[in-house]
């Protein structure tokens, strides 16, 4: 089992880390969690449903007053052992590192607002793999704006919150993604996934207290690089099949519609729309299993969800359609319910509901087959709903 520090020991590193870089006591931490999405797909872009919940894997920055300097949030990351000045308004994003632009994003959209921070210094720490499909950008842009929010002393409504973070990614960064990511970070509740109304931002709790449920992670450790490219794509197309559909998103099309209109449509945007429209209900009926402890119910949907991203969305790539059916193989008598990919896609990792009682066995297998087949490394761990970000006392 893949471990990683507790978010106690993750906060006790940062503040470490900030003693050591910067000689003082930090005088402020916050936290931001990663998310598992288990189900919706693709589907918050399109005004419509997703069951995320947090992961206790998280992005914490630790942070403090900068004396006798200009104003400037001076970041440092663990994970590159870089530093970078931040100084919002007036730099070039391009100017920027990569993993910069996620926090000026945000901090440029805070200023823009009149919240000011003034000059900090700040160490980030994170156990959220990157680019894994756990959403470590949105875990770092909500770490960020939590930050802003303490050391302001101004807190934000947390839907605002979320919004703001998904407009830095989507315009300062170039990610065109929706909302799904950035408001399981701000938003989740410990013990509950969450059934997200995209276009309402209602939340309806999917409460996963049943012990003898597990949900596993599995990161295939393999990133193929077009979810750059394809993800805008998919984006379009989902925009094209709304139009060939006459409404306003594919949140708003029924699957009627959609095959009596097939055949003036291209069968790509045809199969596009498909994934969405089916997805959306999925999600309705796996929040509705899942409410019931129906895992069965539960993990079929999951099963025909990734067989949709696979066939109509195309987003799998062989290494986790592998990581899918090696869990189907292992199915409910070796105490799989349900698998299939989470994130973005063409990589990253699988989300799994497995019988707490073989979580071991099942890890094992996973894995072992995993490398035969693939001859690739995965890393799996259990994780139970985490809390959305706050600032640690
Ligand atoms: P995902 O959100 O699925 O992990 P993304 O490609 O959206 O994948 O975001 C990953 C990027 O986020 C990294 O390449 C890096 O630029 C940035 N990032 C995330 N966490 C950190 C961190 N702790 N320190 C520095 N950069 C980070
Ligand atoms: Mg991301």
């Amino acid at each position: 089992m893949d471990t990683a520090p507790s978010l106690d020991q993750l906060v006790l590193q940062a503040r470490e880390l900030f003693r050591e870089q910067y000689g003082a006591d930090a005088r402020w931490t916050v936290a931001a969690p990663g998310r598992v999405n288990l189900i919706g797909e693709h589907t918050d872009y399109n005004d419509g449903y997703v069951c995320p919940m947090a992961i206790e894997r998280y992005v914490v920055i630790a942070a403090g007053r900068a004396e006798g300097r200009d104003a400037g949030v001076r970041f440092f990351t663990a994970l590159s052992q870089e530093e970078t000045t931040l100084r919002p308004g007036e730099q070039e994003t391009i100017d920027l590192p990569k993993w910069a632009v996620y926090p000026y994003g945000v901090l440029d959209l805070l200023r823009k607002r009149g919240m000011m921070l003034g000059a900090i210094d700040a160490v980030v720490v994170s156990t959220v793999p990157l680019g894994g499909g756990l959403s470590s950008s949105a875990a770092l842009e909500v770490a960020t704006a939590t930050l802003a929010e303490a050391v302001s002393g101004q807190p934000l409504d947390g839907r605002d919150k979320a919004r703001l973070c998904q407009m830095a990614e989507n315009h300062y960064v170039g990610m065109p993604c929706g909302i799904m990511d950035q408001f399981s970070s701000a938003l989740c509740s410990a013990g509950e996934a969450m059934r997200l109304d995209c276009r309402s931002l209602e939340i309806h709790p999917v409460p996963l207290a049943d012990p003898a449920v597990s949900v596993l992670v599995t990161n295939s450790n393999v990133k193929h690089e077009l979810t750059g490219s394809e993800y805008p794509t998919r984006r379009k197309q989902c925009e094209q099949a709304a139009t060939a559909l006459g409404v306003p998103m594919l949140r708003d099309a029924t699957i009627e519609l959609l095959e009596a209109k097939r055949d003036s449509m291209e069968d790509v945007i045809y199969r596009r729309a498909r994934h969405i429209i089916g997805e959306n209900q999925r999600v309705i009926d796996f929040s509705a299993a899942a409410a019931v402890g129906d895992w069965a119910k539960a993990g079929e949907l999951m099963y025909a969800s990734h067989a949709a991203m696979r066939d109509d969305f195309e987003i799998s790539c062989p290494e986790i359609d592998a990581l899918v059916e090696i869990a189907r193989g292992i199915g409910p008598a070796g105490g799989v319910y349900g698998s299939r990919m989470t994130g973005g896609g063409f990589g990253g990792c699988t989300v799994t509901l497995v019988e707490t009682a073989k979580v071991d066995a099942v890890v094992k297998r996973l894995l072992d087959e995993y490398r035969q087949q693939t001859g690739a490394e995965g890393a799996a761990f259990v994780t139970r709903p985490a809390g959305g970000a706050h600032a640690i006392k």
